[in-house]
């Protein structure tokens, strides 16, 4: 999911470096680690049945599993069993062949507490099955820490930041604001810490869950309630049923006190109708549709483009509180992050379909086909990643998906400056490791580049040719690419080894020359890679080459295929501009220089976001608001279609002095009041505080009263910042408001005039904020303190510690870690500062401590 990393970077750019093309064959770790195979299966787990109930205060699990099993090919007298740190009551055989069943005690070990072994008191041939009855005690906090330490892994995407499986929110309910909750977390290997099984991909079973709890309490697992039935203790035990079978990772158990949203899909000549539904806080219920809203159209959408149904029998999502990750596509029960939980004011802002599209679309890509292996984890993630692409290009436009493939470039080869790997990694030596912008975000990039490869009919004949071909069972690459040979008819292993088998990316640089008559264009191909063995040496790649004379575009197809090449094109006159790629379809990076000419002319013909968000970048150069030319194209790009071109002329346009300010700034007051999207209206904001016309103050003022809280905390910092009489008055408007950016612009208002009275102030607002929200917040805060009196400092020190140490998110964690930067001249601070860094457990904060060098 969007990383954390990448958020973070954005408060922390100096983590990010200028050199971001070169491959270094020194950053393919994953070439000398242990082969990790498919695991083997000696026995085929067919079905689950499993009774548990909740211990809040012991935090652990009381469980009756039954395990139906058949000998997978050879003859067996023995099974294994994943079970992670259990205590085991029994464990017995069951015929239930019989009028009355029988149960015969099993001898088993259970020596390393994490699988266990049990004999069975006969060999049974593939054709029998068996089924083993376990009772048991799950006591995740228990693992031995060697199962859950959290090691510095990757810092992307998907990661995990623990692995125990069972989770308990605020068991002893001591906690004041935070609901009592109980999830499960199994992706990779951890739903076997809470029910026996066997944990690996390439398993796929049935489900029979029942679930014991306070009746106050509702419940959600995988498939259809069937059951709710009263207890004499006055608890209820739900009935959850799966008749298709899935691998162990994707079993899900939640509990809680949640609300309980019922949206639909309704039926259609080809579908059953599907209960689509939203667990949520009960503070949110009212916003739960406008949260998740979308998902009967996406999964309306998902159908269509796979050329496959949703194969499940409903389709609910729940957000869960200090979710390890950002979310998980258990089968027919996604879980979620809090982060998602947003008010209507929130919503006007920002949504969460990107990740609601990706959890989804795993119920094709991971849950009906499932990568057989964690090697093989981006036939899972590449595809989910993908489908957001593929939602916001149907949804929202092309525009819309390609900003969103350019930021998956970005993350991919942000991360590619420390780590190159192939995408298909049989030798990565933590499985975790596979979490990050490779699976994801380069996987996504690939796929695309795949269906530019082979055209878009072709590219989903063949995505549905895969899904028919492993549905309810496992792949590998290879059975991806044979796919895609069937559909096409043509070898695409070159495809293959290039993209998933080979680490690295293209690294293209083009010179282009006229001449009369001929436009010669010299490409090389400059990744490092280049004639180093299990690299690819030079990309085999088609790409598309615009070229404009006169006005007027001709298209080219070109395949690249050397290192060195020289590709000569009949051009009758000097063309305008050269657009090498013109589909940003590579991944990787293109070095073609443009004359400020060529880039402006860009703006103007080149008709997509990519082609105009480079003009642009290239355009804005320091010292670009000099040449008049340059504000005429931004001003242009004022009324540009899409958004996120609008946002970044007028931030281009920052600190403007020349002869078109009057002109700038009318604009810019138009668009702070009446662009359709908030980040512009804020930008517009920004842009004109800088601008430094009093008259504008107006503008801020009446921008208080914006729908979207970015814009009221930026109008709130404009106007603010011409020190107008009511400036008190007005902060106190806002002071109680829930927001984190809102609160903290008041807080720095507050922060400047150090009023000892607002100490109360600062340190209740904390917790109104989300926790992913506090990090500005701190900031302010700290600034308040250090203004203060030592008096007032030291009284915060335990408030900022608890925070660093112990807050959900890491984002208010180092916030508060910053704040307490500011209070170095206390005595104990620093030593307090290094004792939170070394007790941080967030592989990303920690990364990001190191790159500090602190
Ligand atoms: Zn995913």
């Amino acid at each position: 999911m969007r990383a954390l990393l990448t958020s973070l970077l954005l408060l922390a750019p100096w983590l990010v470096s200028a050199q971001t093309d070169t491959v270094r064959s020194a950053f393919y770790q994953t070439r000398f680690g242990p082969y990790n195979p498919s695991r083997t299966l000696a026995c085929d787990l067919l079905h689950t049945d499993l009774d548990l109930r909740f211990d809040w205060t012991k935090q652990q699990a009381a469980g009756t599993a039954t395990l139906w099993f058949k000998p997978w090919f050879y003859p067996q007298d023995s099974v294994a069993i994943d079970a992670k740190g259990f205590l085991i009551s029994s464990v017995a055989l069951i015929d239930t062949n019989r009028a009355k069943p029988t149960t015969t005690p099993l001898s088993y070990a259970y020596t390393d507490g994490r699988v266990l072994r049990v004999k069975l008191p006969r060999t049974y041939t593939r054709t029998e099955s068996f089924a083993i009855r376990i009772t048991y005690t799950a006591r995740p906090n228990e693992l031995p820490k060697t199962e859950r330490g959290p090691t510095e892994r990757s810092s992307t995407a998907g990661a995990t930041s623990d692995d125990k499986g069972l989770y308990f929110i605020n068991p002893d309910g001591k906690q004041p604001g935070v609901p009592r909750q109980i999830w499960t977390q199994g992706e990779t290997e951890a739903n076997s810490c809470w029910f026996p099984t066997v944990d690996t991909p390439n398993e796929k079973m049935t489900q029979d869950f029942r679930l014991t709890v306070e009746s106050r309490y509702r419940t959600l697992s995988n498939g259809q309630l069937v059951s709710q039935t009263r207890n004499p203790d006055g608890t209820r035990t739900d009935r959850w049923v799966q008749t298709l079978p899935h691998a162990p990772y994707l079993a899900m158990v939640g509990v809680g006190d949640f609300a309980y949203v019922r949206d639909s899909l309704p039926p259609t000549a080809d579908r059953k109708g599907l209960e689509v539904s939203y667990y949520v806080e009960p503070a949110y219920e009212k916003n739960a549709r406008g949260i998740f809203g979308r998902t009967p159209a996406m999964i309306r959408f998902f159908e269509q483009v796979f050329g496959v149904p949703y194969v499940w029998h409903k389709y609910s999502q729940m957000v869960v509180r200090d979710f390890v990750s950002g979310a998980m596509e258990n089968t027919t029960a996604t879980v979620h992050n809090e982060a998602v939980q947003m008010d209507a004011r929130q919503l006007v802002d920002e949504n969460s379909d990107a990740v609601i599209a990706h959890e989804l679309a795993h119920h094709w890509f991971g849950d009906l086909v499932t990568c057989e292996s964690w090697a093989n984890l981006p036939l899972n993630e590449a595809f989910a990643t993908y489908a957001e692409y593929l939602w916001f290009e149907h949804a929202k436009g092309p525009d819309e998906a390609e900003l969103q493939r350019q930021s998956d470039l970005f993350q991919y080869l942000s991360e590619a400056e420390t780590k190159q790997e192939p995408l298909i990694r049989y030798r990565h030596a933590d499985r975790e490791d596979m979490f990050d912008a490779h699976s994801y975000q380069k996987g996504g990039l690939v796929l695309h580049l795949l269906r530019k490869v082979v055209g878009d009919e072709a590219f989903f004949a063949s995505l549905k040719r895969y899904l028919n071909t492993h549905r309810f069972g496992t792949a590998e690459v290879a059975n991806l690419r044979e796919a895609f040979e069937a559909v096409t008819g043509q070898d695409l292993n070159w495809f293959f080894e290039q993209w998933f088998l080979a680490p690295g990316h293209a690294v293209v640089r083009v010179e282009q020359q006229y001449t009369p008559g001929r436009l010669t264009l010299q490409v090389r191909q400059r990744q490092d890679s280049l004639g180093i063995p299990g690299f690819v040496s030079a990309y085999r790649v088609p790409v598309l080459i615009d070229v404009w004379v006169k006005g007027k575009r001709t298209r080219y197809d070109v395949w690249l295929n050397q290192a060195d090449q020289t590709v000569t094109l009949p051009v009758a006159e000097q063309p305008e501009l050269v657009l090498f790629d013109a589909d940003y379809r590579l991944v990787g990076t293109v070095e073609h220089t443009r004359s400020r000419a060529e880039s402006l002319f860009q703006y103007t013909h080149a008709d997509t976001f990519r082609a105009r968000v480079e003009s642009l970048t290239r355009l804005l150069e320091p010292g670009a608001l000099t040449h008049p030319d340059v504000v005429q194209t931004l001003i242009k790009a004022l009324d540009d279609p899409f958004w996120k071109i609008r946002q970044m002329a007028v931030s281009g346009l920052a600190n403007y002095t020349g002869d078109a300010v009057s002109v700038v700034d009318n604009r810019l007051r138009q668009l702070a009041g009446r662009d359709p999207k908030s980040a512009v209206r804020a930008e517009a904001l920004a842009t004109l505080s800088t601008l430094r016309n009093p008259a504008n103050s107006v503008v801020f003022k009446q921008a208080l009263t914006d729908s979207s809280y970015t814009v009221v905390s930026v109008a709130l910092v404009s106007y603010l910042k011409g020190k107008p009489a009511d400036a008190d008055a007005i902060v106190a408007q806002f002071a109680n408001e829930r927001n984190g950016s809102v609160l903290a612009a008041v807080a720095d208002y507050y922060a400047e005039a150090a009023d000892p009275r607002r100490y109360d102030w600062f340190t209740q607002s904390i917790g109104k904020i989300r926790p992913t929200e506090r990090y500005e917040f701190l900031l302010a805060f700290g600034k308040y303190l250090l203004l203060s009196s030592q008096a007032i400092q030291k009284k915060a020190l335990p408030t900022l510690e608890a925070i660093a140490r112990n807050d959900a998110s890491p984002y208010a964690r180092f916030g508060a870690y910053q704040a307490l930067g500011l209070l170095l001249d206390l005595p104990g601070v620093s030593q307090l500062r290094a004792a939170i860094r070394t007790a941080e457990k967030d592989a990303q904060l920690r990364a990001i401590y190191k790159q500090m060098g602190e």
